[in-house]
């Protein structure tokens, strides 16, 4: 906006009507303190002010003009009827004007003029806006550097007071940071330690999960620079992200091998445990079936003696599953798989179960007969051990189902349904695992919670698929996949 500042009305109309008619939008003063007023108030592009006018003249509102800093870039053309001669031209341009027009106004000229320094006035103002854009663009990044180095300091205190290794990468999987107890484990900064000639590689794993933005989990034997031995480690890697992306990896190597030997001890103590216990228990149950036949006259020892043979029938199959255990953790249980049709080892499980369960009803639905190649004992196992949770976690209903069926793809699906507890939703990842027993179950039936640990090693071995489904109240169905040989003619 331009200011026209004239103590004649008929100039300031005049100046008006022209500049307007040029498309300049324009505000009027009538004496140099209103001039003053609107000056510190509003934001002008350009003053038009008359030199000679009652009371602050002209010169006098440039000079305070110039004193603001608000104002003092603000470029002034003088008007002037009188002073012309070159003291007063002199005395306008050192009090903050720009330039200097004569009365009577040539219109042109003072086109020209006005066109000149508006256009200066606002590529000066755009350059200035530019400036502080600028100036606060590069504050910004600033403060973002200094609390990304602040954020840095602060991971690296975190990991140097953690008691594992501990390291960090950049994006490009180069190490960038260790904490000091990794050079217990290794002189290098820029390699990682030295791992068990037996486990996997692990510069080649850490480098594929970078490559593939996947985080790490996995056990590592690492030796000490000064110690011969190996231990295990935890190695957990993360990404570390910023707005969405991957600005750096953190690594830690925990040590686990405490642990790792208390496991193992204990596998150790199962494995010879149960092995003593099999020996006596299979004598006692050899006896006590002799015994059998001789009171077989004597209905109450008889009934008691079947009552002891069923308890050391349970024994024995705790006795076996922890032996079974035992076997998977070393590698030991052996599959003998022989080609049989499915309905063989189908109507073993019925007959088994007839006579182990005789107060429940086992329902068998089977499909056309096919050929499996399978271990015919193990497969049989895996379907009692189905059955028998079904009828146990089934404290009312005593029908469960074994159906048999084609997949679309000629496989077989064998799945055995009951109508009991169910299992809730967030337990049945974990039903498999070994001593995994879910809430529920606990005071409605006993059991160690291995299993179906066993079943999926089992099945595991088979290459089946298998898994649970269940709801809450309504009942549980346990199903494995296996793939058929033929149709059994
Ligand atoms: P156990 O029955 O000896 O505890 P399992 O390994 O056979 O051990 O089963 C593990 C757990 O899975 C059980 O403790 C129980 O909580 C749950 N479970 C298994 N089968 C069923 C079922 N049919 N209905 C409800 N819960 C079941």
């Amino acid at each position: 906006m331009i200011l026209v500042v004239d103590d004649k009305q008929e100039n300031i109309l005049s100046l008006k009507s022209l500049l307007t008619n040029h498309s300049f939008p324009v505000d009027t003063a009538s004496s140099g303190e209103e001039a003053l007023k609107k000056i510190l108030k509003n934001n002008y592009a350009l003053i038009l002010l008359d030199v000679q006018m009652p009371g602050m003249d002209g010169f006098e509102v440039a000079e305070n003009i110039s004193t603001y800093s608000k104002t003092k870039d603000v470029p002034i053309i003088f008007l002037s009827a009188i002073n012309t001669d070159k003291k007063y031209v002199t005395k306008g341009f050192t009090s903050g004007a720009v330039d200097y027009i004569a009365k009577p106004i040539d219109p042109d000229i003072l086109l020209l003029k006005v066109n000149t320094l508006y256009r200066l006035y606002e590529q000066k103002r755009q350059l200035n806006e530019m400036q502080v854009s600028l100036r606060s663009e590069i504050e910004f990044r600033k403060k973002a550097q200094l609390e990304a180095h602040e954020k840095a300091l602060e991971l690296k205190v975190i990991l140097e007071s953690i008691p594992q290794i501990a390291f960090t990468l950049n994006v490009n999987g180069e190490i960038d940071f260790t904490n000091s107890k990794w050079y217990r484990y290794t002189t290098s900064v820029s390699d990682f330690p030295d791992t068990h000639p037996s486990d996997p590689d692990l510069a080649s794993i850490i480098r594929n999960a970078v490559a593939n933005k996947q985080p790490v989990e996995r056990e590592f034997r690492l030796k000490g620079v000064a110690d011969p031995v190996f231990r295990y480690y935890l190695l957990r890697m993360l990404p570390v992200k910023e707005g969405g992306q991957i600005i750096k990896w953190v690594g830690t190597f925990t040590d686990i091998d405490d642990q790792k030997q208390i496991i193992q001890k204990k596998d150790e103590f199962i494995s010879v445990a149960s092995h003593e216990l099999k020996t006596p228990l299979t004598t006692i149950k050899g006896y006590m079936q002799l015994l059998d036949t001789e009171v077989s006259n004597d209905e109450t020892a008889g009934l008691y003696l079947k009552k002891s043979l069923q308890q050391i029938e349970k024994l024995n199959g705790l006795v076996t599953d922890l032996l079974d255990i035992s076997k998977i953790e070393n590698g030991k249980l052996k599959l003998y798989k022989t080609e049989f049709p499915i309905s063989q080892v189908i109507r073993e499980v019925g007959e088994t179960v007839a006579q182990t369960f005789p107060n429940n009803t086992l329902n068998i639905l089977q499909c056309d007969d096919m050929i499996i190649t399978a271990d015919k004992s193990r497969i049989e196992q895996v379907l009692l051990n189905f059955v028998s949770n079904a009828f146990k976690y089934s404290p009312t209903e005593k029908d469960a189902t074994l159906a048999v069926e084609k997949t679309s793809d000629d496989k077989i699906k064998v799945s055995v349904k009951d109508h009991g507890i169910g299992i809730p939703l967030e337990d049945q990842p974990y039903v498999f695992d070994k001593f995994y027993r879910t809430c529920m179950s606990e005071d409605k039936a006993q059991g160690l919670g291995i299993g179906l640990y066993i079943c999926a090693d089992i099945l595991g071995r088979h290459d089946c698929e298998y898994g649970v489904k269940s709801e809450l109240g309504k009942g549980t169905e346990f199903y494995f996949i296996i793939a058929a040989k033929t149709t059994q003619p």
